[in-house]
């Protein structure tokens, strides 16, 4: 067994950024999931995998002593509203643990029981939401998106009271670390200056120490979160990916896709399509998610001010710079992988109304999002063939086609290379709602873990398509269709 490094960093800082706080007891846990390439990663012993010592560890019932768990304060705009106290109310961070590179990695129960941030809340989470993180966590790194990862998954043996009553489950997640931007909300809202400023310092520190060399070291901060937000929702979107959830507390400061609550991958694309059944205005759309994203690095923006300069004004128009570089980062990451999507090595500004034309048609025949890309590479040599299978509209179809068809020849690439590139981009397989929600079922009420398995398998290869996987790369039939997840609560 090489080291195992363990940090308690956050631990260390005390209040007002965490509070110690103990898991609570679970009746009778029992294995549902559990990830030894993540384990080994992370250089974990093997004496907790799979085994009664992992039980216990990842249920919270028996923790070795390298643990020390602590709730993490945050606070949060909820949908557009401020609420100045949240916090891990049903997560505890354990420790942090190096991998072999020195990267540091919080590893956090999700669902351990309740913590001082509990509010009303019985810290507990339920099986559903437990495993669609666990599948759509894991997909997401399998597709490369930034992400908190799955390391372990158990069932509890207690019930939970919800609509109805379900099984309760934990969830143990692994992250740069799960600071968020209700992280500094918090300390801003509750702390000092002084406060502030080690918060700030130990975050560039922790995740972007290229920022402690800059002339202004909190601005040069405030610019590596924009970038990495402007990434990380081009990457969402080019994915037909939907948050669902996108509240200040739910986005990192390490630019990792956190809170996989009413998630989804949009199966027939609508730029208005929302998953959350609270989200009625549709704020957390899959088209808004920019909006959303720069409206929320504002928020984040203004808990640096009192660090960006002694000046208010000064500040104000640093910050405001600083927000004004997202729209072009996060425009030109999502036409760059927009692009790679169609063919195009490298698309250019004329390129977008290409790209837009084609969403706009997708939107039209409500063409599936995933497939349309997937089948696109089929249409490069023919194009009436693929793609053109999922617009009634044929003509539309065909003029743009013929474009596109012009636009990849000018390129002088080699069709078969295209054609690979695309495969290589556009996945076949991706963690769909009517599927999850299928393997939840079965889970549920019969134990059945076949379903969760078989996806969890596949969607680690999801630009590879096998003939016996063809029925996991099929949108859902107007039966199968799911409107809403759940809250995830
Ligand atoms: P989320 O919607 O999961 O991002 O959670 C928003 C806030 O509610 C966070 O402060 C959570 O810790 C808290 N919360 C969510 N569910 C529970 C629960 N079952 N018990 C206690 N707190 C919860
Ligand atoms: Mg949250």
């Amino acid at each position: 067994m090489s080291k195992f490094t363990v940090k308690q960093t956050l631990a260390a800082l005390g209040a007002p950024y965490s509070q110690p706080c103990q898991p609570t007891p679970v009746a009778a846990p029992h294995w549902l999931a559990f990830n030894p390439a993540l384990a080994a990663k992370l250089q974990l012993p093997e004496k907790y995998w799979l085994t009664d010592a992992g039980l216990g560890l990842f249920s919270g019932n028996t923790l070795p002593d390298w643990v020390k768990p602590v709730a993490h304060a945050y606070a949060g705009h909820q949908f557009g509203h401020f609420v100045p106290q949240l916090g891990d109310g049903r997560a505890l961070l354990l420790a942090e643990l190096e991998d072999a590179n020195g990267q540091l990695f919080d590893v956090q129960l999700k669902g351990a029981g309740r913590t001082p941030f509990s509010r009303r809340g019985d810290g507990r989470a339920p099986l559903g939401p437990v495993l669609r993180e666990y599948l759509v966590s894991e997909a997401m790194h399998a597709l490369g998106v930034p992400t908190t990862r799955a390391l372990a998954a158990v069932i509890t043996g207690d019930w939970l009271q919800r609509e109805t009553a379900e099984p309760g489950a934990i969830i143990t997640r692994v992250a740069k670390s799960h600071i968020r931007i209700g992280s500094f909300q918090y300390v801003a809202a509750h702390g000092d200056a002084a406060q502030l400023k080690t918060f700030a310092n130990y975050v560039i520190a922790r995740h972007y120490p290229q920022c402690s060399q800059a002339a202004n070291p909190y601005l040069a901060l405030l610019e590596a979160v924009i970038s990495a937000q402007a990434q990380l929702i081009a990457k969402w979107m080019s994915l037909g990916f939907i948050h669902g959830v996108m509240n200040t507390d739910n986005m990192s400061i390490s630019g990792e896709t956190i809170d996989y609550g009413p998630c989804a991958f949009m199966d027939a694309f609508n730029p208005a399509q929302v998953y959350s059944f609270i989200d009625k205005q549709g704020r957390y759309a899959w088209g808004n998610q920019s909006k959303i994203a720069s409206w929320n690095l504002t928020r984040f923006a203004e808990t640096l001010l009192p660090l960006l300069s002694a000046e208010p004004e000064q500040a104000i128009e640093l910050a405001t710079t600083a927000l004004q570089q997202f729209n072009g980062e996060n425009e030109a990451a999502f036409l760059q992988l927009m692009g790679e999507k169609i063919g195009l090595k490298s698309a250019t500004k004329d390129d977008e109304v290409l790209i837009r034309d084609l969403l706009n048609l997708m939107s039209a025949n409500s063409a599936d999002f995933s497939q349309t890309f997937r089948l696109l590479s089929l249409s490069v040599a023919n194009t009436t063939q693929g793609a053109a299978q999922l617009f009634a509209d044929s003509s539309s179809w065909q003029q743009w086609a013929n474009r596109w068809q012009t636009r990849l020849t000018a390129q002088g690439l080699a069709l078969n290379e295209v054609q690979q590139q695309m495969d290589a981009t556009n996945p076949a397989l991706i963690p769909r709602n009517h599927q999850i929600a299928k393997a939840i079922e079965l889970a549920s009420t019969e134990g059945d873990l076949s379903l969760f398995n078989r996806l969890h398998n596949e969607l680690q290869t999801p630009f590879e398509l096998i003939e016996a996987n063809a029925d996991l790369a099929l949108p859902p039939t107007a039966e199968q269709c799911i409107g809403n997840t759940f809250c995830g609560t």
